[in-house]
């Protein structure tokens, strides 16, 4: 099991470390290795993706990516940006299915910007598709308007756009994984006033026929918006375009109380995968010691899960973490009153100690 390990910018570095730790003490025959990503590579190659970082991807079964990105970045071509590297692996690799659970531990409720019944018992699974729609339709740049409200103004374009192709396979995704959940899907589109939505809302509708036994509905993405944090638990399999699943599934995170605990996953065709935290590098705290390690930690539970094969190893991440939190540990994105302030290594090592805990017992 071939694993390539890009810890990428900021807090990317800490949380990986503690990801790894957690991994080491499974005793697994994994075979791991480094490489620089986003803006550590760029400062050290010039390019936010260089070709032995790809390389090192494609050959792996699975990559634990960190984050990448920094705000000292935002003034490099866009196509040097560290943010280009996810979308660059994410291309390569052809990494069309994101999956982003949305998980409220018990012991977290309270963490939420939601009431506690609300949230309580929360499980949502956002399926975003990755690889299409407006963040890589073309043409798009900018320009003299040559026409429009203001010609010969400057305007700039992008293009939304979804083949059939790209949509059957995302829905087939989303129907299979609603098979092994309370089979329900709700597809979320703009099919109103775009065109492109319209196809997404016929082609998943097309779809579903093929799975009787799934409930389907479809929502249009304002009224998701708002319904997510009206009464998030009447969804269950969420399945949406990429600019919309990207704007969700960040809203759905904060129904959990906080980004640093929810993992995700990209999959291909063939369960290749990509695993990382559902936030960013969080410039702000890091090198500070104090960032959640959790969501990466339970991104690689996924990895193990979806990737590895190895259900087992990946219950037993799950289970520690829960241990963790049930014995009052908490990093400072997730404290609360009267609970046990611990810093990204402190985590990292109670989750590993809980694991080898059981380990010995068992
Ligand atoms: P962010 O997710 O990095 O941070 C948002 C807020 O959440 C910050 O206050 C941060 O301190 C906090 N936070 C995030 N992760 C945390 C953790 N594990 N523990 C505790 N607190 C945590 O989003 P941002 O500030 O909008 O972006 C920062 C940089 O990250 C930007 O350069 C952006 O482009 C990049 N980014 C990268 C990815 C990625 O690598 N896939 C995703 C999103 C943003």
């Amino acid at each position: 099991m071939k694993i390539a390990v890009l810890p990428g910018d900021g807090i990317g570095t800490e949380i990986v470390a503690e990801a790894v730790k957690v991994l080491n003490v499974l005793d697994l025959p994994f075979e791991m290795e480094t490489a620089l990503v986003g803006g550590a590579a760029y400062e050290a190659h010039g390019h936010p993706l260089p070709d032995s970082t790809l390389k090192l991807a494609k050959q792996a079964d699975a990559v634990l990516f960190g984050a990448v990105g920094d705000w000292k970045y935002d003034t490099l071509d866009r196509p040097l940006r560290p943010e280009q590297a996810v979308l660059g692996l994410r291309k390569n690799l052809g990494l069309f299915a994101n999956f982003r659970p949305a998980i409220c531990y018990d012991e977290l409720v309270s963490a939420s910007s939601l009431k506690p019944e609300l949230v309580s018992g929360l499980d949502i699974l956002i399926i975003r598709e990755l690889t299409g729609d407006i963040y890589f339709g073309q043409p798009r740049g900018r320009r003299v308007s040559p026409d429009g409200h203001f010609p010969g103004a400057e305007e700039a374009f992008d293009t939304m756009r979804y083949s059939r192709p790209e949509i059957e396979r995302i829905a087939r995704v989303a129907f299979e994984a609603a098979r092994k959940r309370s089979k329900r899907v709700t597809s979320v589109d703009k099919a109103n006033v775009l065109e492109t939505f319209q196809l997404w809302k016929d082609v998943v509708t097309e779809i579903g026929k093929d799975y009787p036994d799934v409930a389907l509905d479809h929502m249009y993405v304002d009224n998701a918006a708002m319904q997510l944090v009206k009464a998030p638990k009447k969804f269950d399999v969420v399945v949406t375009g990429n600019m919309f699943g990207d704007i969700l599934s960040d809203e759905a995170a904060m129904l959990t109380g906080s980004i640093g605990m929810l993992p995700s996953a990209s999959l291909n065709s063939s369960s290749q995968g990509l695993y990382e935290p559902s936030h960013g590098s969080a410039p702000d705290i890091a090198g500070k010691g104090i960032a959640n390690p959790l969501a990466t930690i339970l991104s690689a539970a996924m990895m193990l899960r979806y990737s590895l094969n190895q259900p087992q190893a990946a219950d037993r991440i799950e289970s520690a973490v829960k241990d963790v939190l049930a014995s009052g540990l908490r990093t400072a994105d997730i404290y609360s009153e009267g609970k046990t302030r611990v810093g990204t290594r402190e985590m990292g090592d109670a989750v590993v100690a809980s694991i080898t805990k059981k380990t010995t017992k068992g």
